[in-house]
Parts: structure tokens; sequence; C-alpha cells
């Protein structure tokens, strides 16, 4: 069973407080071959961003709290007013996502968290049932700040195959092929790299022959 907790929040844009629930336990089966997770009771991450009902901010429970800088607020609050906001209003899964994505973009989040918001959005985009095009704009992106990430050297040495793995693999789902056999040749240049993870990049690679 997904498990929440209530939680009052108070909006660093327009300083509203307003109830929400936090996630606290979910349960995963296993995990497609761009790690969207198969959840067994739900899709929990909508939850995992919560929505001011007075301006439409998004984002995690953290960014309630750490949100503080004066200009950072202010360029959040023009960004919003664009996107004209009904007092009130909801938002989906995926959308919550690529929201938090381009207001993560304003208030000096790393690259790889823009990157992880994408592709969590292309991940609620196909749970919702989204047209395609929705899931492939915010592949697009997620694969733009993952490469952004990669040449600031955001990563660790330990996290890179799973970083070139998932980029060969978003790109094979965009049809680029050579770009997506790029990223998994890069594999062999690395030693030690998980058992499982070279087997998902065979099967994978295999699928654009
Ligand atoms: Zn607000």
């Amino acid at each position: 069973m997904t498990q929440f907790e209530n939680k009052s929040l108070t909006c660093p844009c327009c300083e509203q407080s307003f109830e929400t629930q936090l996630v606290i336990g979910y349960q995963v089966g296993e995990k497609d071959s761009d790690f969207c997770p198969r959840y067994l009771d739900g899709n929990p991450l909508p939850h995992l961003l919560h929505v001011c009902p007075g301006c439409g901010f998004v984002g995690f429970e953290a960014d309630y709290r750490n949100l503080k800088d004066a200009s950072q607020i202010k360029k959040i609050v023009n960004l919003l007013a664009g996107f004209h906001w009904q007092k009130g209003g909801t938002l989906g899964g995926a959308e919550r996502y690529r929201r938090a994505a381009l207001i993560a973009t304003y208030t000096g989040k790393r690259s790889a968290e823009v990157a992880d918001l994408y592709l969590q959005a292309t991940w609620c985009s196909r749970m919702e049932g989204e047209p395609d095009d929705e899931q492939k704009n915010a592949r697009r992106k997620a694969v733009k700040y993952f490469e952004l990430a990669l040449a600031a050297e955001e990563f660790s040495g330990d996290d890179l195959p799973v970083v070139h793995y998932l980029l060969g693999e978003l790109q094979r789902r965009l049809g680029d092929h050579a770009k997506a056999r790029k990223h998994f040749d890069k594999l062999d240049g690395f030693k030690d790299v998980d058992k499982w993870l070279l087997e998902w990049r065979d099967k994978q690679r295999a699928l654009m022959q």
C-alpha cells in the first residue's frame, strides 16, 4: 500500500499555507528499460511534488523549506505568471514534473537534478497515457540536461556506466541510433560494470539491429 502522512506547507512564492500529503511508503516491482518503476499499488511520483493552490508553485517538500533567496523567488513568480494559474487548480503528475524541472532551472539546481525531473515526467506521461509527443519532448530535455551534467562532471565515477546506459536507452527511444550506440559502447570502457547493466545494454542495443 502507498502510505501517506498529512503535512502543512507554506508557499515560498505567495506565502499561502495549505494541507498536503507526504508519501512515506510505496512498493516497486520491476523496472522498464528506462528505469521507470512498475509500482505495485499506483504511481506515487505525482504525490512527491506539491502544488501550491494559490499560485501553482511546484516543488518537493524540501523545496518549500529551502527556497529563500528573494531574487530566485522573484524569477519564479514571473515564470508562474506565464502559466496563468487559476486559484485552487490542480495538475497531473507529468505536468508537475515538467513544471518542477522548469522551476529547478531558476533555483540553481544541478543539471542532473533537472534531468531527473524531466525523466520522471516521461515516466508519469507514460503511466498517465498522454500523447507520445509529450513523452518525447520531456525525453529530449532529459537527454539535454544529462549531457550538460556529464560535461559539468556532476556524476561520480561509479555512476557513469548507469548514466551512459540511460542516455543510450533514451536516445534509442528517441530514434537516434547513432547516439544511442555511442553511449551504449561507452560501457566497455569502464571496469567492474554490474553484470545486469551489461545484460540490459546488450538487450537494448540488439533491438536496433
Ligand atoms: Zn504559492
